[in-house]
């Protein structure tokens, strides 16, 4: 059962976004508000470390209405009939709205996530907004090919055969809680572009503007059943991905829970894509200005505090500038402004929770441990809330714990190179494959680099720019699948190949 709780604090969230928390969270299933039917939990806002509503957690009876009203929506319910042009306008009339509440969704994702209100204005928002309305275009545009195939053995006989990419079903989609807005949209857009039904789960730590996108959803029109939202933990993600209604998941999170996703969906077979973590390197060859390269690869691990899959961690420098950019960097990082996400003089909010904040402060006694040289941060200050202070190591060994495991926080790994192959070795010794960036002004080398990297995406002289229309995905303990792009209409239809006998 949801309660409705006092709410003790707010930062500075608008009218809206204070009315929002002030009712109960309810799942979406089937077009209607429901309670949950697990026990609730309070969500926290990472800043001060108080609660500031309660999250329904949904359980695995919750999961099972949620799938049997994506598969009725999807076979025979109002959404099946729809028209791409119809599923295109539905999506177009929900970026609307999330545009025309695009402050208020901004707000509960700083009290929620903690990172400061600009970047959830103009890069959460804007990059959630872009991708909804370019997958929505994707409604009118699916096509399959013509063939004209031989069947040499019938040589009497004439066919022609076609392609017809159709939606994979029913769809549960499992997201985290680093950019929880813009993970819900690439995940339902794209699926409901291509005709599937959704169930999603959003990250128990992050439920709020999922469940704010779920009062939109119904505004907007989506017929019931072809959006499911319902927040909840380990629990409601397993149901999901062993329910035999569901055709496929789609799943952003940690390597290890990726894996459990793998094995739970070999007893369906399901479809899956999987966006998982990363150790992604930043390369900074000799020819590059030492400042350039210091706040390139400070952007690069101190994005979202470093709470980015992409996060550029391992920092490899040539020997030329190792302690240039090194010097450079600290002072960048003990400049750095710690704050409340609703402060303007904030650069960097909290980390996502207490565990979180304990997990990276381990990592970061373990590389003190293993002869690691801290030359910035390395502690979490005193005061309230989850923070944790931008932390560099230089002389780094990649066989170090921190050379080679992710921490998804503000910690930076830093080693020196000789040579470009050195370099080029160095930055693939990772069983990851999600981005990697190299930073030069010789093009010519910058290409050797970017078809010699072991990544999904490759940056040069820049780090962790996504767009709607560029593919986005790893390989490895990185997963697989592409999500952005085209690539999406692979992941949500399936191809059917007709062939027709002309006589
Ligand atoms: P997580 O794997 O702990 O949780 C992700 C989601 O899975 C949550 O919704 C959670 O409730 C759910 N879940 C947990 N156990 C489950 C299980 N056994 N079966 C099904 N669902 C389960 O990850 P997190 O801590 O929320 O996020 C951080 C991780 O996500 C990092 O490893 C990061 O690299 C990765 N990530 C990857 C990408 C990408 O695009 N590659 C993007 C963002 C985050």
């Amino acid at each position: 059962m949801t309660e409705v709780i006092e709410v003790i604090e707010v930062g500075g969230a608008g009218k809206a976004a204070r009315e929002f928390l002030g009712q109960p969270l309810q799942l979406l299933v089937n077009g209607a508000f429901v309670e949950g039917r697990g026990a609730s939990i309070p969500v926290i806002n990472p800043a001060t470390g108080t609660a500031i509503a309660q999250c329904p957690i949904g359980t695995a009876q919750d999961i099972d209405e949620a799938v049997r009203a994506a598969r009725h929506a999807f076979d025979k319910g109002d959404w099946k009939d729809l028209r791409p042009v119809a599923r295109e306008r539905l999506l177009l009339r929900l970026a609307d709205l999330i545009e025309r509440d695009a402050d208020t969704l901004a707000e509960l994702e700083t009290l929620d996530n903690g990172k400061i209100l600009p970047m959830a204005r103009h890069g959460d928002l804007t990059l959630a907004l872009d991708s909804l309305r370019y997958m929505a275009g994707w409604a009118t545009k699916i096509e399959g090919t013509t063939i004209s195939p031989s069947f040499a053995y019938v040589p009497h006989m004439r066919f022609t055969s076609q392609t017809l990419r159709r939606p994979v079903g029913v769809v549960g989609q499992i997201i985290p809680w680093n950019f929880p807005l813009v993970m819900a949209i690439w995940k339902i857009a794209p699926a409901l572009a291509a005709g599937c039904t959704v169930v999603l789960k959003p990250s128990e730590e992050t439920p709020l503007t999922a469940l704010y996108l779920a009062r939109l959803v119904v505004e907007a029109g989506f017929p019931a059943g072809a959006v499911n939202i319902v927040t909840g933990g380990a629990e409601a993600g397993i149901a999901l991905v062993e329910h035999p209604l569901v055709d496929k998941i789609a799943f952003t999170g940690s390597t290890q829970v990726g894996q459990d996703i793998q094995r739970r969906a070999a007893a369906t077979m399901k479809r899956l894509s999987l966006e998982l973590g990363g150790k992604s390197p930043v390369v900074v060859l000799e020819d590059c200005d030492p400042d350039v390269a210091a706040q390139g690869a400070a952007g690069a691990i101190f994005f979202n505090h470093g709470q980015v899959c992409t996060a550029g961690s391992r920092l490899l420098v040539h020997r030329s500038l190792y302690e240039p950019v090194l010097k450079r960097l600290a002072a960048i990082a003990d400049g750095m402004v710690l704050g409340d996400g609703f402060d303007p003089a904030a650069q960097m909010g909290p980390l996502i929770s207490a565990r979180q904040r304990d997990r990276v402060a381990g990592f970061v006694e373990g590389a003190k441990a293993q002869g690691a040289r801290l030359v910035a941060g390395g502690f979490a200050p005193d005061r309230e809330g989850f923070f944790f202070r931008p932390t560099i190591f230089a002389d780094v060994a990649p066989t170090m714990t921190l050379a080679c495991d992710e921490v998804f926080g503000p910690v930076l790994a830093v080693m020196p190179f000789d040579t470009e192959e050195e370099a080029l070795a160095l930055a693939n010794d990772t069983s990851f494959g999600l981005g990697a960036s190299v930073w030069t002004g010789d093009f010519t080398r910058a290409w050797r680099f970017a078809e010699g990297l072991k990544a999904g995406n490759v940056w040069v002289n820049a780090h962790n720019l996504l767009d709607p229309a560029v593919p986005f995905g790893g390989h490895r303990l990185s997963g697989y699948g592409r999500e952005l792009g085209h690539a999406p209409l692979e992941l949500y239809t399936e191809a059917k190949s007709v062939t027709l006998n002309l006589g």
